[in-house]
Order: C-alpha cells, then sequence, then structure tokens
C-alpha cells in the first residue's frame, strides 16, 4: 500500500531508479517483480530487481 506516494513494504536503496522515492529509501511502485539472472541462484547477488527502471 502506498503512503505518502512510497510503498513502506518495499525498501529500497538504489537511488538511480525511475521508481525510488528519493528522499527516502522506499520504492513507489505497489508491486515489483524479483527474478534472477543465472541458472541457479545461490547468493543475493543472484537475485535482480526486475522493475528497476534507469534513470533518464
Ligand atoms: S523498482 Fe526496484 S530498484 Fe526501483 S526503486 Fe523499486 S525496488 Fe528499487
Amino acid at each position: 500500500m502506498l503512503v505518502g506516494g512510497k510503498n513502506e513494504c518495499i525498501a529500497c536503496t538504489i537511488d538511480n531508479c525511475t521508481y525510488h522515492a528519493k528522499s527516502e529509501d522506499y520504492c513507489t511502485l505497489e508491486k515489483i517483480q524479483v527474478g534472477t539472472h543465472e541458472q541457479n541462484p545461490t547468493k543475493k547477488e543472484c537475485t535482480d530487481c526486475e522493475s528497476f527502471k534507469n534513470q533518464a
């Protein structure tokens, strides 16, 4: 649920993403997709926010 333009359920520090709340470390989307670029993910480095969009 969005509160004051941010989703308090999704904390995020990637502030060069279009969807980052900027003033606070939260995402502004209602939901995000998490996925992987690996065949067999074994570490957190293997996971990706697939909703990420580079800030233009
Ligand atoms: S879309 Fe992903 S990377 Fe972008 S602010 Fe939301 S959680 Fe962070």
